[in-house]
């Protein structure tokens, strides 16, 4: 098959969060699969264009807000895998990837152009893929815009990473991006009297799914739907959950160049070492006992930072020792930094964004907390069971689907039930208690960094 993926954020050239770690892997996991993928993102200030060719002659683009001129960029074809960059620089050539009042047509502008490419390239693709609200509306740019075109043909997935984030705009925006008001309606792009980007790609694709299975039911009730559970109890052929998985070039123990040791389920031994630079990098002192924690991610209500901020420092008083990296909601990231005045040689903490610190707390932390009050699969969960930092987690999503917990001959990690500061609670001290028996410990370690949660099997 042809794929035409469209992602806002694709690894190794932009990234906020998972879905940029999916766009990175899961094509060329298609394309190892013998499929003709082209994965089609913004060119953001961030990426280089020095490896990058020019593709084609400039297009211009013509919306009712004005006429933009469209430059694409293009990763070598490389075993039926490529990147193709829409370069417009007055959109994209900023230093945030999203939060700008223009969002709306800055993604309308991505996703006409992505497709504008494919019909001049003369790629025809099978299926084109949108992912989360930034591709919602190219379900029905395909299906009305291209109807008699070769483009008009294909078939719409889109997937949700996560459903939090929606692309709700005024209604006003219609008329500027050139949007019928005949598509404002419940089977359009009308979502409670605005423009809803998600909610347009829900109703208009052949078929939706998302990151796991428990997600994909979970975003069906009123509890976790934020408000498109209705909509999403009526799409056309369901919603279907499938697994992301690890992208084994980058995070693997046997290869990764970012650790200063590397290491293997059978031969952990280089974890100690990973653990002593991980203490070091924080500058705090090494536990005698009691174990290490580790927590990255981004700092915003979702990932439940404030039930880990009130439990902590009865561990930390207890001699436990946490590693924290991320960044996000000022007010999360302020408290994490009250938290760290007082326990200055407890508490590791960085607030930023960095990738290889991310592997090293992978690498060397005994557990990895992730207390998310929702999380759609997740990927620092799967991360924390190849890299032996055995996780503790909400039973939620996609990380109920994917860390078992611990009895006395099998799991995973820690799972708790409820999105509360005592449930945590109880949770971490189980794992103090496993960590006291060092062989129990390693016995629920090995078993996570043996579990295969490899790309070939969910592309598949
Ligand atoms: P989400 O997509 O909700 O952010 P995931 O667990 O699915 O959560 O994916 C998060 C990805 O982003 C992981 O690869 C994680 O390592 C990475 N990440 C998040 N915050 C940071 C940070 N501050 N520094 C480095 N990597 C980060």
């Amino acid at each position: 098959m042809k794929l035409l993926f469209l992602a806002s954020e694709v690894v190794p050239y932009s990234k906020t969060g998972g879905l940029a770690d999916v766009a990175g892997a899961l094509p060329r996991a298609l394309a190892d699969l013998g499929h003709e993928v082209r994965v089609v993102t913004p060119l953001y200030r961030s990426i280089s264009r020095a490896n990058l060719s020019p593709d084609g002659a400039p297009l211009t683009l013509t919306f009712p807000f004005g006429a933009l001129q469209v430059d694409y960029r293009s990763t070598a074809l490389e075993r039926g895998h490529a990147v193709v960059f829409v370069d417009v620089p007055a959109l994209f050539d900023r230093p945030a990837l999203y939060g700008h009042d223009d969002d709306a047509r800055r993604f309308t502008v991505f996703t006409m152009a992505a497709l504008s490419w494919a019909q001049r390239a003369g790629f025809s693709p099978d299926v084109v893929w949108g992912n989360d609200w930034q591709t919602g509306l190219m379900p029905l740019a395909v299906q009305t815009g291209y109807a008699h075109t070769p483009l008009g043909r294909a078939k719409t997935l889109f997937t949700i990473h996560n459903l939090a984030y929606q692309g709700n705009f005024p209604r006003t925006e219609l008329e500027a991006l050139g949007i019928p008001w005949s598509y404002f309606g419940l089977d359009g792009v009308e979502f409670w009297g605005n423009l809803g980007f998600m909610k347009a790609g829900l109703v208009r694709a052949d078929q939706v799914t998302t990151v796991s299975p428990s997600y994909a039911k979970e975003i069906q009730t009123t509890e976790g739907g934020f408000g498109l559970d209705g909509v999403l109890r009526n799409v056309k052929r369901g919603v279907v959950g499938i697994l992301n998985g690890i992208d084994g070039h980058e995070w693997n123990t046997a290869t990764d160049v970012l650790l200063p040791q590397r290491y293997s389920a059978a031969d952990r031994s280089g974890r100690a070492l990973n653990r002593r630079s991980l203490l070091d990098a924080f500058r705090i002192t090494p536990p005698t006992t009691a174990p290490l924690f580790g927590v990255v991610g981004r700092m915003v209500d979702q990932k439940g930072a404030d039930l880990l901020q009130a439990v902590l420092p009865k561990f930390l008083e207890q001699g436990a020792r946490a590693v924290v990296l991320g960044n996000g909601d000022p007010a999360v990231e302020n408290a994490w930094r009250a938290l760290q005045l007082r326990f200055p040689e407890r508490l590791g903490l960085k607030v930023g964004f960095d990738n290889s610190l991310a592997h090293l707390i992978e690498a060397g932390s005994d557990f990895f907390v992730m207390p998310s009050r929702f999380e759609p699969c997740g990927l620092n969960q799967l991360y924390s069971l190849a890299y032996g930092a055995v996780p503790i987690v909400r039973a939620v999503g996609g990380l109920k689907d994917t860390v078992v917990d611990f009895s006395e001959r099998e799991g995973t990690g820690v799972v708790f039930g409820p999105a509360t500061a005592d449930a945590l609670f109880a949770a971490m001290v189980r794992a103090v208690e496993l960590f006291r028996n060092q062989p129990a410990y390693e016995a629920v370690q090995k078993r996570g960094m043996k579990a295969d949660f490899s790309w070939a099997s969910s592309a598949r």
